[in-house]
């Protein structure tokens, strides 16, 4: 590990990565790489967890070959540098910003989403000239495996280099220094992450999780809102670190939201057999689900079968932030469902849990949108719909307080991956010596006067 980080080190320091075309033409391998091996992606996604092949297109190829056509595209204008504008006491002078990449990125996958969130910060390292060690989530295994082929036998690991493994090799990578660590995971382990990184005073992405609501009010599209909530909270089994993790719902469409939610659901047929829906990760997430089902609060499904790794989709009434489910963040089938009367109550108990990823509010009301909208400090979120924000690269993608530190996708990515340089350049022609000794009351007379004070 410590010689792959030497080399690469000494790759970016010939200043190799900092040419655009050099950037292009890896995110062109990339892309190439990527349209051969999606067949082996796919399957290996499947064997992993029983993701379909339209789910692995759409939750995840998809976002990535958006994500480096958007990064070719733009990549000139993002890496410019930006002329501002200089202020009175600098005059005459020039004021720009200068783009450059951090040096040594150290991405940390997660599995739910394998592919897409070990390649996607990646691609944003690379789009901002940055070199690569990558290490992907060690539970989805023949992923894993695929992507680590398909990256080393085609790039040369001085500039891009993934190494597979588990805590061990992750705890080995944390303790080398790195100029960047881009992690996705856990709210714990994002903090080892971090105390590894202070050590070395190294920047940080952090991508976490938490537990996102999903406010349903009074006058709300039901029948729509229903059938959105059912697709973002279900796809993946809840395995999704923005699915909205529990519902708030106005206890006058209580009763009518429920019989909604389990009538949607039934429409959805959701099965691995239809390929609509996936396994439980491994076992132990698996018993982890199964502990959080209070039995006698089951309105709906509650059926699971460990040895294949399957719950069904499962709504849980009468919840109360002492249950169980609510202690921590559920990711899986488990929706349960909090009947509110006074919208003030509900954001009261939101805000006094860590900050969530995510927020969506479904409603027609205005005043409530915008109450929640503004009281309620998340990552990023949606109105009358769930999960699809993270779709649009122009939105900043990650979290608030507990739910992380910095965000990417599109341009945000570019950032991240970046340090934007600040450079006064003087001509010598004229040399105002109004700052020089003597110092006089004259002098300050005018030095106030240029900064208007
Ligand atoms: P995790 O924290 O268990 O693992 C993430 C990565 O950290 C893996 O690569 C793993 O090998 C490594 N790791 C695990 N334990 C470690 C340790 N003790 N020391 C060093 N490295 C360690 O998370 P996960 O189970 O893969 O993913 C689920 C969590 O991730 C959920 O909380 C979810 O909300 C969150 N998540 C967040 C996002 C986001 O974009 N914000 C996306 C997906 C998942």
């Amino acid at each position: 590990m410590k010689q792959i980080i030497k080399e690469q080190r000494s790759f970016f320091n010939t200043g190799a990565t900092k040419s655009i075309s050099y950037r292009i033409e890896k995110l062109n391998k990339l892309e190439t790489i990527l349209k051969q091996n999606q067949d082996n992606l796919n399957n290996a996604i499947f064997s992993d967890f029983s993701k379909s092949y339209f789910d692995s297109y759409t939750s995840e190829m998809a976002l990535l070959f958006h994500d480096i056509k958007e990064a070719k595209r733009k990549l000139k204008k993002w890496s410019a540098t930006k002329r501002v504008r200089t202020n009175l006491i600098n005059f005459p002078a020039k004021s720009y910003i200068v783009p450059e990449p951090l040096g040594v990125a150290f991405v940390i996958g997660a599995w739910n989403y394998p592919i897409q969130l070990a390649l996607a910060p990646a691609i944003a390292a690379i789009a901002a000239g940055n070199t690569v060690v990558l290490k992907p989530s060690e539970l989805p295994i023949n992923t894993s495996n695929v992507i680590a082929k398909m990256i080393n036998e085609n790039f040369n690991p001085n500039f891009f280099k993934v190494i597979e493994g588990g805590v061990k090799e992750t705890t080995e990578l944390l303790e080398q220094k790195f100029d960047k660590i881009f992690f996705t995971g856990s709210v714990p382990v994002g903090k080892i992450v971090y105390q590894a990184a202070a050590k070395n005073l190294t920047p940080v992405t952090l991508e976490l999780g938490g537990k996102s609501p999903a406010f349903f009010t009074r006058n709300c599209n039901l029948k729509t809102s229903v059938k959105r909530m059912v697709w973002a909270k279900f796809l993946n089994a809840g395995q999704t670190c923005v699915a909205p993790d529990y519902v708030f719902v106005h206890k006058d469409i209580k009763d009518e939201f429920l019989n909604s939610l389990k009538q949607e659901i039934e429409n959805a047929k959701l099965s691995i057999e239809n390929h609509n829906y996936v396994q439980i990760i491994n076992e132990k997430n698996m018993q982890r689900l199964v502990n959080l089902i209070d039995k006698k609060k089951v309105f709906f499904g509650g059926n699971y079968n460990i040895e294949q790794r399957y719950m069904e989709p499962t709504i849980v009434t009468n919840i109360t932030f002492d249950d169980i489910v609510m202690q921590d963040e559920i990711f899986g089938p488990i929706l349960p469902v909090i009947e509110y009367e006074n919208i003030d109550e509900a954001i009261a108990e939101v805000k006094a849990n860590p900050k969530p990823l995510s927020c969506y509010v479904f409603t027609k009301d205005k005043q409530i949108k915008n109450k929640i909208l503004n009281e309620i400090s998340f990552g990023g979120g949606g109105v009358n719909d769930a999960l699809m924000h993270i779709a649009n690269s122009k939105l900043p993608f990650g979290g608030v307080g507990d739910s992380g530190i910095g965000s990417y996708h599109g341009e945000y990515g570019f950032k991240t991956f970046s340090h934007f340089k600040s450079v006064l350049d003087k001509p010598t022609w004229i040399e105002p010596n109004l700052k020089y000794y003597p110092l006089s009351l004259k002098k300050l007379k005018i030095i106030k006067l240029i900064m208007g004070q």
